[in-house]
């Protein structure tokens, strides 16, 4: 897929997520409320199913409001190695 959602965070069975803050002085674009955060603020990144390359920046805030699902507490081998489940 090349077209790209920028203000919506995409869909996925899990998240992982974990907090930071960064002292680059740029914006990112919260992928739940679509406003702009800081990356200098104390922030989350969203990983869809832990995959980093699709992270996200968001505020710790809307992440909490959002209840998003985590990450499955004995994920399958096997949909590790084929990188999907
Ligand atoms: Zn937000």
């Amino acid at each position: 897929m090349t077209r790209r959602s920028r203000s919506r965070l995409e869909p996925a069975d899990w998240y992982s997520i974990r907090p930071v803050r960064s002292m680059k002085p740029a914006t990112y674009r919260c992928p739940l409320c679509g406003h702009q955060l800081h990356a200098m603020s104390d922030h989350v990144l969203i990983s869809p199913e832990g995959d980093t390359s699709r992270r996200r920046h968001a505020h710790l805030e809307c992440v909490a409001a959002a209840n998003l699902p985590g990450p499955p507490a004995r994920p399958s081998l096997l949909s590790r190695l084929l990188g999907r489940g």
